[in-house]
Parts: C-alpha cells; structure tokens; sequence
C-alpha cells in the first residue's frame, strides 16, 4: 500500500499542470511570427539584399525551426518550447524516446506544420473569394466551396478533441497531453536532469575534469541554448507587451500629418495601376495603400509577392476589399 502511496506521489509531482503544456504550446506558436517580422523588416528595408527573404520566407523558417528542433530533441528529448518550461518527453512505460520517437516528433512539429501553414493560405484566400461571391458556379468553384466547407469542419473537430483531451487529462483519465501526443506515443514529463546536468558541467568545468575540446563543445551548447532561451522570454514579452499596445485609446495618439502624393499616384488616380481601367471591386494593397481590382491584384501577388508600383513585399493576404458608395 506504501508501495503504492509512493509510486502515486512519484507519478503526481511528474505530471506537467495543463497551464504548463497551453504555455509551451504558446511560445511555440510565436515562433513563425516573430521571425517573419524580422523577415519582412530585412525585405521592406534591405529589398536588394533580403528581397528574396520574403517570398522564401516559409521555406527558410523550416530549415531553422528543423535545425533548433532536431537539436533540442537529440539532446534534451523535447522541443524548445518543452525544454523552455522544463518539460521533455518520454514513452508511455516511462523510459527515453527511441530513434522513432524522435523521428516521428520531428514530423509532427516541423515538417506537418509547414504544410498546414501553405494549406491554410490557400484556404484564405478561398474564404476570401467566397465571402467575396467570387466564386464561380461551375466546378472549381463548386470544389473550392466543398474543400473550404470540410476544412472548417475537420478545424472544429480537432478542436473539441483537444478540449475534450484536456479535460480528460485534467481528470487522470489519460497520461498523453494532446492528441498528438497519443499519435507519436509519448507524454510530457518535468526535466528533473536539468540541474544536476548544468552542476555537472559547471564542477566538472572548476575541477578542470574537462579536456578542451568537451569544453569548447560544452560552452558552445551552453551558450546557444542560453541565447535561444533569452531570446524566447523577450518574444514572450515582446507579444505581452504589444497586446497590452493594441489597447491604447486612438484619441491620445499623435495627430502625425499624411504623407504627400508621389507622382505615381497622381498617375493611377481613378483607375487600377494594373489594367489601367476603372476599377472592378476595388480592393487596397495595405502595404503600399494603392487600390486595384480585386481579381488584377490578387493574380500579380500570387505570381509576384510584391506591390506592383511601390515593390514593397506584400502577400495574397495583405488586401482589403473596399465598399465603396
Ligand atoms: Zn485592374
């Protein structure tokens, strides 16, 4: 009965509350903005240099987000968010992910998520279309409208499986955090080893028990997994702080004068920049503020990825369809 008192207690204080998996999940999910504001910040000011950065940016970021993953995985059994909060991960009867673990782990974080992330830009811009009554009546536009009407119904049932997970683990019913987890057959689990590897390191290292190239290894991990997590607690405060931004009142902003017309825009007054006709369901490019037709603009972002007049970087996305009376 002790035995089993014992075990209980061990399993209960190994077990990571929901609020610790929501926050890992979080910084995890703020990864793939954060680095395409920097993206876009190099190609709207360097655009000779980083112009290629944005159309390319999806690409760039899964080989960074492969890198950093597969590391953190190889040698702490987590992802970086996971070892973030402290979590790893570890197979179901408790032991060390396995080679397929591993493999398996890096598919579900990195490589699913680049597809879905190309699928969901899709799906955008067919929401868009459809809200638009862009679509036609024939079979494309009859298939566009099916795809969009699955996805958003395999998007709720994906979601309430998550509540419904959750709320199953909050209630002991299953060890594995998410569904995903249940897929990849691993649970999440606190990082006991964390300290005893750093005091490891930092008394092997004033016992000179290191020779120099263990040290060089030993200091370089160290100072990239201190820099990564440094980095990560500011873009965790860097989100904090702008959504505490995005609540200032408009009324005490600077009334900052608008700019003056280029003669570009002299040039397109009345008229879409792109078939040089009267517009036909006008819609803005924001990036630039230039007004095209909704189907002239959306054709040159998809083929091109930048403002026609201005070559600012700019997505399918970044247009607004503008009612005008
Ligand atoms: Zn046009």
């Amino acid at each position: 009965m002790a035995e089993h008192a014992a075990n209980f207690t061990f399993t209960y204080q190994n077990k990571p509350s929901i609020l610790e998996v929501i926050a890992q999940k979080s910084l995890h999910d703020t990864l793939h903005p954060a680095l395409q504001r920097i993206a876009l910040f190099l190609s709207s000011n360097v655009p000779h240099k980083f112009g290629w950065l944005n159309k390319h940016f999806e690409e760039v970021f899964l080989l960074l987000d492969g890198l950093l993953q597969y590391h953190y995985l190889a040698f702490y059994d987590a992802s970086f968010s996971e070892n973030f909060y402290g979590l790893r991960r570890i197979s179901p009867a408790g032991d060390s992910l396995t080679k397929k673990h591993k493999e398996l782990s890096l598919i579900f974080l990195v490589i699913i998520p680049y597809f879905k992330r190309k699928l969901d830009e899709k799906i955008a811009i067919i929401r868009l279309e459809n809200a638009e009554g862009s679509l036609r009546k024939d079979f494309e536009g009859k298939f566009k409208k099916a795809v969009l009407f699955s996805y958003s119904g395999l998007e709720l049932i994906w979601g309430l499986c998550c509540i419904h997970n959750y709320i199953r683990y909050m209630a002991n019913r299953t060890e594995f955090q998410t569904p995903l987890y249940q897929l990849i057959d691993c649970k999440l689990t606190y990082n006991i080893d964390i300290e005893d590897l750093s005091a490891g390191f930092w008394t092997s290292l004033f016992k000179g028990g290191f020779s120099v190239s263990q040290l060089s290894f030993g200091l370089v991990r160290n100072a990239i997994s201190t820099t990564l997590e440094v980095g990560a607690f500011f873009l965790q405060f860097l989100h904090t702080w702008n959504s505490q931004k995005s609540n200032y009142n408009v009324t005490d902003l600077p009334n900052v004068p608008p700019p003056d017309l280029d003669s570009k825009s002299k040039k397109y007054r009345g008229k879409c920049p792109l078939c040089l006709k009267q517009w036909i369901n006008p819609t803005v490019l924001q990036i630039s503020g230039y007004i095209f037709c909704w189907k002239c603009i959306l054709k040159h972002l998809h083929e091109h990825q930048k403002c026609p007049i201005t070559n600012l970087p700019a997505k399918p996305l970044d247009i607004v369809r503008l009612y005008l009376s």
